[in-house]
């Protein structure tokens, strides 16, 4: 069985502020109790030396010296809580009484200390009783007995146990009334952000949850779903956008191969047009090649962390190594490329990925580099770090779009140079390689100056 939250709520408050109220109600009754009877006690104890000093003691026979006028004093003063005396001997028997106890007589209890108050009966009236050893010269010569009715006191006792006994109940149960009406209001607002939460699907990612008008904890909560949806709405709508792009630049290619091919059939051709057009298709089944390869690429680094096998790398072999491949290309646009570095710097990290990172951004100064132009590759340290910079003075990057180029095949401005051939994969690549060696990466440029990518290999 589920709790709602307010009854929960209502009954943690209830629980813990019961034990307070019973903790409460005890001390009420204990202060009571010890107010009321310790009045009584002190009276007693008063009454009870006040007879003690109006006795007497004839052949070791104690007496009342003054029962004439206390006989009197009797008949004067209507008691409504009369104190009882009683004199009585050694052996228990009565001595001496006084007229208010009739026919009755108190028990002197012996187990008893001297003067210590103790509630006993009287015919089935409750009293408040003690007693004195009287002594004489010769030493103990019977007992002075006082006692007082205690059933009214006893009376308010039991009453207030009664009142404390039924209020106890009826206030916890108001109050949990009460806390659960308060918890429910409060609440409101979550059950608002279910019923939103519950619209967002698949199909729906864009639908928010209202901000609720107090600023609390549950503003904090739904401002932080928000900002998760919105991470999720961009995540699914970069993967449908990867999608169609990667499925484009795809069909592309196989729409190119499929045309050129069609039109070939039609009629009969020259040895040197079929050699053309055959060769063309080549081209683009290698463009599609190259594709499918970056495309694998890229998803086995995005779906997991590739196991990182971390070796020490020497970056100016490994740019040297990199330069020859792209010897070929060098030559064609006849650049002039130079490696400055003081000495030999070495970094810790993953030998396969580092190569792809660094000639992703060779090939790239060196394709977006215009004829007889210069790169610069540098490596220097800096505080902690190494940073390997390569610098074009190539066609450069609008600002806008230094951003947009490390996303999956985003080309600034395809048709301002047709002869340049790209995916649009190679600085995604590098961007989440980078992240996964947790190498900075960034990209500096001015339109028609040049570009300077930077690495920092944190140490
Ligand atoms: P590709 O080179 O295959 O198009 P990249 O992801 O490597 O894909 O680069 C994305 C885009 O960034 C390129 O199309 C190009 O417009 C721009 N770019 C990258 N490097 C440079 C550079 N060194 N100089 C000028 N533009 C660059």
């Amino acid at each position: 069985m589920t709790t709602s939250f307010k009854n929960k709520i209502a009954l943690n408050f209830t629980l813990s502020t019961a034990l307070m109220i019973a903790v409460v109600f005890v001390l009420v009754y204990t202060i009571v109790n010890l107010t009321v009877f310790g009045r009584l006690e002190k009276d007693l104890n008063f009454e009870a030396r006040e007879h003690l000093q109006e006795l007497g003691i004839k052949n070791g026979i104690p007496f009342f010296e003054d029962k004439i006028e206390w006989l009197e004093k009797e008949h004067l003063f209507l008691e409504i809580n009369p104190v009882f005396v009683q004199l009585s001997g050694l052996d228990g028997k009565v001595i001496d009484k006084s007229p208010n106890l009739k026919t009755d007589e108190l028990r002197a209890d012996l187990s008893k200390p001297d003067m210590q108050f103790f509630r006993t009966k009287l015919l089935g009236r409750s009293i408040g009783q003690m007693q004195i050893v009287v002594k004489g010269k010769s030493g103990k010569v019977g007992y002075l007995v006082v006692a007082i009715p205690i059933d009214e006191s006893e009376k308010v006792m039991s009453n207030l146990q009664t009142v404390l006994l039924i209020s106890l109940p009826a206030v916890l149960l108001l109050l949990f009334l009460i806390t659960r009406f308060i918890a429910g209001r409060s609440i409101e607002p979550v059950l608002s952000v279910i019923d939103t939460a519950d619209k967002i699907t698949n199909e729906n990612l864009s639908a928010r949850i209202a901000i609720p008008a107090r600023k609390d904890e549950l503003e904090k909560l739904v401002i932080t779903i928000n900002a998760l949806m919105d991470r999720i709405e961009n995540a699914v709508e970069r993967e449908k956008q990867f999608t169609s792009d990667a499925s484009h630049e795809l069909r592309t290619p196989l729409a190119v191969i499929k045309g050129t091919l069609e039109v070939l059939i039609r009629k009969p051709r020259t040895a040197e047009e079929y050699i053309d057009k055959v060769a063309y298709c080549i081209n683009e089944i290698n463009r599609i090649n190259y594709l499918v390869d970056q495309l694998l690429l890229l998803a086995r680094f995005e779906s997991q962390k590739k196991a990182m096998d971390l070796q020490k790398i020497d970056l100016s072999e490994l740019t040297e190594t990199i330069l020859i491949r792209q010897q070929e290309r060098i030559l064609d646009k006849e650049l002039s490329i130079s490696l400055q570095t003081d000495e030999r710097y070495v970094v810790y990290s993953d030998p396969y990925m580092t190569d792809i990172i660094i000639e992703n951004l060779i090939s790239n100064a060196v394709k977006y580099s215009k004829h007889t132009g210069h790169v610069i590759i540098e490596i220097r340290p800096q505080k902690h770090a190494l940073v390997y910079k390569i610098i074009d003075d190539g066609i450069g990057i609008a600002p806008w779009e230094i951003e947009k180029i490390k996303e999956p095949f985003y080309r600034s401005n395809p048709l301002g140079h047709p002869e340049i051939k790209g995916s649009g994969l190679g600085l995604s690549i590098v961007k989440r390689m980078c992240e996964l060696l947790l190498i900075t990466f960034s990209i500096q440029s001015s339109l028609d100056k040049g570009t300077t990518v930077s690495l920092t290999f944190n140490s």
